[in-house]
């Protein structure tokens, strides 16, 4: 890389300030950050095209060098890619010559409450890291999408993310309790003292930075529900005659609020594909941590599908 004009030495010494090093502008690192999963950059890697290359990449392990990074950014003019795992699919943190403010040294768990049923951690743990943390405290998130080893809680916040267990458990959005941010012209944006599960006080403007792809600010804390892990699980994978009976039959699952935990319908050629099986699949899991209850499911479920 060529030298830089006076102004762009500035601000990067200025970041390497604020980060205490945690800075790098080598040709490497900014090669492996000029792209994400996003089908098209990944398509124009191996065609050897060019991709646009961030100026700097920096790891800052406080809300505080996040606020000093924004107004770094405003102060120079440099625009800013808030990045978490990496994993997103639609070249969000691609960025030319812009700053990349990599989360996932702000990786902690802060806070865990067994009665209250939720976990506050930093926004650049590992989704996968966050699970385990919570297995070991008999409690699950139950956020399971096909990313989960690489993504990270930032990212599943601004990519309003969904999973396997999604049907039951909700969307990343609805896991969500409260945030902590940091706006893009640098001001705090806190998170609530009190995690009551939802409060009625004016317009949840925080809740712009669900799916905001880094658009809004950089997100450095949340507060998720966390669930019990399930005691009974009962798995079942059902052949039906046409795609459309599969459909029905889901719908109507869902319509007798027999909502299982997991519910994925698969076309012939995608169950061939994964299942050896080219068939018109329903896969289903249903789990309850109670027994009773999950009696009731099945016999729903057993019923409508028996049905079409
Ligand atoms: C193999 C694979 C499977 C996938 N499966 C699923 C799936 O099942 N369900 C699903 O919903 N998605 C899926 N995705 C896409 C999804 O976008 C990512 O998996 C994940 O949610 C992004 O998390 P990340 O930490 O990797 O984010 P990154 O890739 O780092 O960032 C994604 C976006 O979020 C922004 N961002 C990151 N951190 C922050 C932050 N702290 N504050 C503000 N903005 C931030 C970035 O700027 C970018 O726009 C999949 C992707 C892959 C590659």
């Amino acid at each position: 890389m060529g030298e830089k004009p006076v102004p762009l030495r500035d601000f990067l010494k200025n970041v390497e300030e604020a980060v205490n090093g945690r800075v790098a502008t080598d040709a490497d690192t900014l090669r492996l950050y000029s792209r994400d999963y996003w089908p098209l950059a990944l398509l124009k890697e191996v065609r050897g095209e060019e991709l646009p290359k961030p100026l700097a990449v920096a790891w800052p392990e406080s809300v505080e060098e996040v606020i000093q990074l924004v107004k770094l950014c405003n102060e120079y003019k440099v625009p800013f890619a808030p990045y978490a795992g990496g994993s997103g699919v639609i070249g969000g943190t691609m960025c030319e010559g812009c700053l990349v403010i990599d989360v996932k040294r702000m990786n902690r768990v802060l806070h865990f409450s067994e009665e209250d049923a939720l976990v506050v951690a930093e926004s650049g743990v590992l989704l996968r890291k966050l699970e385990e943390f919570l297995n070991e405290k008999g409690f699950t998130l139950r956020h399971i999408p096909q990313s989960y080893p690489e993504a990270a809680l930032g990212g599943l916040i601004a990519t309003m993310s969904t999973g396997q267990f999604s049907t039951k458990y909700g969307g990343i959005e609805e896991l969500l309790l409260d945030l902590e941010a940091v706006a893009p012209d640098g001001g705090l944006i806190p998170m609530r003292k009190n995690l009551v599960p939802r409060a009625a006080t004016g317009p949840d403007l925080k809740r712009l930075l669900v799916g905001s792809e880094g658009q809004l600010g950089v997100i450095t804390k949340a507060a998720l529900k966390a669930f019990p892990l399930p005691s009974h699980s009962w798995n079942r994978a059902y052949a039906f005659p046409s795609f459309e009976a599969g459909l029905k039959a889901m719908r109507e699952i869902m319509l007798a609020w027999a909502t299982p935990a997991v519910a994925r319908l698969y076309d012939k050629d995608d169950s061939a594909a994964r299942f050896h099986d080219a068939r018109d699949l329903l896969l289903l899991v249903v789990e309850e941590s109670e027994e009773e209850l999950l009696k009731a499911k099945v016999s729903v479920v057993e019923r409508v599908v028996a049905k079409h």
